[in-house]
């Protein structure tokens, strides 16, 4: 990529941006939920590494591979044998990037931003799970490629949903799951699982088409390395694209979901 400057990254950025508002899937709120489709077998591999969450300007940024602490960091323009985050003694941990199709989310609340913006989009009311516990969520529809991030409490609650699959002789490919928060935001107690949906094993087209044209996930994780190094010296300036409260609320979900605390006691989610 030499050669290309700043601006070409910062176009690019923003291309992404349009085309994805955030490349990652974040939960924020207690009982927030995805409707997602695992779109690789985690039993054969899932791209980890050891990574960095740098703030830069109050923004929160992509995921920034650790040049002393990775196995084997890539080459990328810029890049030194000093890693010049763990120098401003920012912790990295190892995270995991796995390629997911997501549906859409439900929210427990009506969308925010229509407080301040009367043509915010308005999300549609359903009724979740049947009778007694049935509750009614909010609906924002995303049908889109994403990337799960997460640490190694999330890998562990991949693990379990293997197993359970496995116990019926699937695996994560064969049905659609719902990927659900339960902690409030900030809260260090936060835990994610995933619930398989019956009767989702048909690979919708949209779908199918996503996996016919899927990217390799390790050029996908390393795309905020690449513009990390690209911007390094230009960081004072204001080519940084705006950003919006979206990548600012993304900060105690890094945290979360990357901690490895004592699981708390689990709970059926059947009824989901
Ligand atoms: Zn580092």
């Amino acid at each position: 990529m030499a050669g290309r400057g700043t601006s070409y990254f910062t176009k690019r950025s923003r291309e992404r941006q349009a085309q994805f508002s955030n490349p990652f899937v974040y939960l924020r709120e207690d009982l927030e939920q995805a409707r997602i489709r695992f779109l690789e077998e985690p039993t054969e591999g899932i791209y980890s590494g050891v990574f960095h969450r740098p703030w830069v300007k109050g923004r929160l940024l992509n995921p920034v591979i650790c040049v002393e602490q990775d196995d084997s960091p890539p080459k990328v323009e810029g890049m030194t044998d000093e890693c010049p985050l763990c120098t401003a003694d920012d912790d990295p941990r190892m995270q995991f990037f796995i390629w997911v199709y997501v549906y859409y989310l439900l929210h427990p609340h009506q969308n925010p931003a229509l407080d301040k913006d009367p043509q915010a989009p308005k999300w549609q009311a359903v009724k979740v799970g049947r009778g007694a516990t049935a509750t009614t969520m909010f609906r924002q529809d995303v049908n889109k490629l994403k990337i799960l991030l997460g640490g190694p409490r999330l890998k562990d609650e991949i693990d379990n949903a293997v197993a359970a699959a496995a116990e019926n002789d699937a695996t994560l490919l064969d049905a659609d799951y719902r990927f659900i928060r339960h902690g409030v935001p900030k809260s260090s107690e936060t835990r994610y699982n995933f619930v398989a949906i019956g009767k989702s094993s048909k690979l919708r087209d949209e779908v199918t088409k996503v996996i016919d044209e899927l990217g390799d996930i390790a050029d996908a994780a390393l795309e905020g390395t690449t513009s990390f190094y690209a911007n390094v010296d230009e960081a004072g300036e204001s080519e940084e694209p705006e950003e919006t409260e979206e990548q600012e609320e993304t900060e105690e979900e890094a945290a979360e979901v990357g901690e490895e605390e004592a699981e708390s006691e689990s709970k059926d989610f059947a009824t989901l």
